[in-house]
């Protein structure tokens, strides 16, 4: 055991946390360099390119993209302050963990927040949000709020339902996705789901670092937000509408960030977005067949209860009462060199997570697979020993 230092270690550490994720070298090396002056035109062409790429991800022609130097949370306030005047409701459906901090900020910052019911290991229901807006007779709800990973529970909802749920209804509120945990993992079209507002974040499926989040915003949106008189000013939208990076940043651009997730953009547009999609949902695959493989010892199982919603870039594991997950956590990352990440909210205690997005492969997936069983067999926690047997079928099959 090496406790908590940051010494090397032969080999790398396997990082399996939902965000923050692995990252590629070239990400890594593009970041290396020294930063340009403002007004330098590389860097307006770095953050263009940077924009377009994320257009190309996000498969929006229309949206206007905006950085922010923050984290996801950022992006869930800039689009809390530009779409919502305080008092107003939003329509956050239930899917867990995070579409409960995503209320707790908009209740935070003076929203109302009207919320549809989560049940644990199940997706958003399409019927619920339908039957919430038909419920909203005097129209006071202007935006629904959806989180497509829930990346605690690890449920990936159906946009395509929910928009359909908005449509049925006839209610003209905004849609704004969290694409945080999916993004370049699951697909998504922005424009052809008729999403308003994307919300994502740097260090998941695009592999960067932490540190820079992003909103992409279509013309519905930009209006929306014009007529909000909401006193703001970093997160404001109309501000950034701007073509001086220091006006789009609200000050000095995160350059080394950029030339990252420009590197990330370009890795990702290489490989090709169905190719990402396919890698992503072979791995996720792997995981659950050893997963479920594991639950025959009846000690673990899959927290998400609809296999079609199974998450393609994290999978939520409940354990019974009495593991000590922090436990297995620790053994896993000091003795096995495996990081995974613990239950969120209500699964705190009572499940751990691995992550299988972003930069990862087979041979990754079945190093940290094996870790895990590793860490569980020296913690005896009784699991289905052919886990690792499974998830290799699984990726052998293709
Ligand atoms: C990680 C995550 C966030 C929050 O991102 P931070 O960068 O940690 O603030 C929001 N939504 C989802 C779905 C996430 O997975």
């Amino acid at each position: 055991m090496s406790g908590y230092s940051h010494d090397r270690i032969p080999g790398e550490r396997f990082l399996h946390s939902p965000g923050p994720t692995h990252i590629p070298t070239e990400v890594l090396n593009a970041m290396h360099r020294q930063p340009m002056d403002h007004g330098d035109p590389r860097l307006e062409q770095l953050i263009a390119t940077c924009e377009t790429g994320l257009r190309r991800v996000l498969q929006t022609d229309r949206a206007d993209v905006f950085m922010y130097v923050s984290n996801g949370h950022g992006a869930w306030e800039a689009t809390i302050e530009n779409l919502l005047a305080p008092g107003q409701a939003v329509l956050i459906p239930g899917s867990g963990h995070f579409s409960e901090q995503w209320a707790l900020q908009a209740e935070a910052t003076g929203r109302r927040v009207i919320s549809t019911p989560y049940r644990e290991g199940y997706p958003i229901d399409p019927g619920d949000v339908e039957q919430a807006l038909r419920a909203d007779k005097k129209r006071e709800i202007a935006a629904v709020f959806a989180v497509h990973t829930d990346t605690a529970s690890s449920a990936t909802c159906d946009l395509k339902a929910i928009r359909a749920a908005l449509d049925a209804a006839g209610h003209p509120a905004l849609f704004a996705a969290d694409v945080v945990a999916s993004l370049a993992a699951a697909p998504f079209a922005m424009d052809a789901l008729g999403v308003n507002v994307a919300v994502g974040a740097s260090q998941k499926g695009l592999m960067c670092p932490p540190g820079l989040s992003l909103v992409a915003i279509d013309a519905r949106a930009g209006e929306l937000a014009a007529r909000n008189s909401t006193p703001r000013y970093y997160w404001d939208w109309g501000r950034r509408k701007a073509d001086y990076s220091y006006r789009k940043f609200c000050g000095t651009a995160p350059q080394n960030l950029l030339f990252g997730l420009e590197a990330a953009l370009a890795l990702l547009e290489r490989e090709g977005m169905a190719a990402v999609h396919a890698r992503h949902a072979l791995l996720a695959r792997a995981v659950q067949a050893a997963v479920e493989c594991w639950s025959q010892a009846g000690a673990v199982s899959l927290h998400c209860r609809v296999p079609e919603a199974r998450s393609v870039s994290v999978t939520t594991i409940d354990v019974r009462a009495g593991i000590d997950v922090e436990a297995l956590r620790s053994v896993a990352r000091e003795r096995f060199h495996v990081a995974f990440a613990g239950g969120l909210g209500p699964q705190t205690g009572r499940a751990f997570r691995i992550g299988h997005l972003g930069d990862v492969n087979s041979a990754m997936i079945l190093g940290c697979l094996a870790g895990v069983e590793a860490a569980m067999l020296v913690q005896g926690i009784p699991f289905g020993r052919d886990g690792v047997q499974k998830a290799v079928d699984c990726l052998a099959a293709g």
